[in-house]
C-alpha cells in the first residue's frame, strides 16, 4: 500500500502500528464498536496523521466485554472515528 500526502505529494510513512479506532454513531455519539489495530501514518512535511484499517471488528456495543474493551482502549493510545463532521464538536 502506497499512502501519499495530498498536499506535499510525498510518502506518508508508518508513525505507529497497532492503534484500534473507536467508531460513534447516533447523536449524541456513542462508542459503537472497536476495530482492530490501525496503522497511524504521517506526513514528515506537513504533520498531516491518518489512521488507515482494514476495518476488522473486535467488538462491538451489544456483545459482552464491550465496556471493558473500550475502557482500556480509551487508557491507551487509540483513534475516534465519528459518523459525521458535527458529531465531533457534540461529544
Ligand atoms: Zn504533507
Amino acid at each position: 500500500m502506497k499512502i501519499v500526502c495530498f498536499n506535499c505529494q510525498v510518502d506518508m510513512k508508518i508513525s505507529k502500528a497497532g492503534t484500534p479506532i473507536i467508531e460513534y454513531f447516533m447523536n449524541p455519539p456513542q462508542p459503537y464498536r472497536i476495530l482492530y489495530a490501525a496503522d497511524m501514518y504521517s506526513c514528515a512535511c506537513c504533520a498531516l496523521s491518518v489512521a488507515v484499517c482494514s476495518g476488522r471488528v473486535n467488538t462491538e456495543h451489544f456483545q459482552d466485554g464491550f465496556s471493558d474493551e473500550l475502557e482500556k482502549v480509551l487508557s491507551a493510545s487509540h483513534a475516534k472515528s465519528y459518523e459525521r463532521c458535527k458529531d465531533k464538536q457534540n461529544e
